[in-house]
């Protein structure tokens, strides 16, 4: 019987291949280069073994949605040479954790958030890129500021001691139209490049739909299911 770290590793390395595959052939179609997109595995509810095999795989970043998951799991692979994305809503009072292992965060949605992380980003001498997360449907339910929102937040975010503004992120409406979502995201990242040139990260697109974001400009995807499998439900 095979060893059952082999045969995860097995698993997660074809998985790898294929999110591979399909990243490489959309930047094919879409006459970009493979160098343009940064693949962020996403690890929530994956141990921190998987996170393990991933590094060995090559992947450098990795991403979490929930602090209280992706604390111990940062810290048991402190080792690791990995850049971390927390790309879940917050709550501000969870602000001084995140910041103690995120180095990118990509749902900065309300200004509040922002001085709490520039807070903790300044009291751990830290340096935090942060992604305003807009709301392509106009609804924040899921987390996000609405379009129209998106400059004054970006402006408070370049302002703010300990963050750099890195650009934006989008999760895809559910049930809309892929593509008009990350074209209209395109659109408001070109806007706010006027004034923040820096702020180049397009953070769009996960397993179902990372090729339409990478058609519409993304320059990164977040993926988690297609790496690593369909995750169980968990209780909060
Ligand atoms: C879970 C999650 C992902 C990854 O989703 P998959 O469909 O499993 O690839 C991407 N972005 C965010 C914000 C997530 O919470």
């Amino acid at each position: 019987m095979k060893n059952p770290n082999t045969a995860r590793r097995d698993e997660i390395a074809a998985g790898l291949a294929e999110v591979e595959r399909r990243v490489s052939a959309a930047c094919a179609a879409a006459g970009r280069a493979r160098h343009e997109i940064t693949l962020v595995a996403v690890t929530k509810t994956y141990p921190a073994s998987d996170v393990r095999i991933l590094a060995e795989l090559g992947v450098a970043d990795v991403g979490e949605n929930r602090d209280q998951e992706a604390g111990p799991k940062a810290l048991d692979c402190a080792d690791l040479p990995l850049t971390w994305h927390f790309v879940g809503q917050i709550q501000t009072n969870k602000a001084r954790s995140v910041v103690s292992y995120a180095d990118v965060v990509h749902s900065v949605d309300r200004p509040r958030l922002a001085e709490a992380l520039s807070r903790e980003a300044v009291r751990a001498g830290r340096r935090v890129t942060c992604l305003v997360q807009v709301a392509l449907d106009d609804d924040p339910a899921r987390g996000g500021v609405v379009p129209a929102g998106l400059a004054a937040l970006a402006e408070t975010v370049a302002a703010s001691e300990g963050l750099v503004l890195g650009g934006v992120m989008a999760v895809a409406p559910l049930g809309g139209d892929p593509d008009r979502a990350f074209a209209r995201l395109a659109q408001l990242s070109s806007d706010l490049r006027v004034d923040h040139p820096e702020a180049t990260v397009i953070s769009a697109g996960m397993s179902g739909d990372l090729d339409h974001a990478i058609a519409r400009g993304s320059t990164l995807v977040r993926v988690g299911t297609a790496l690593l499998g369909r995750r169980k439900p968990f209780v909060r």
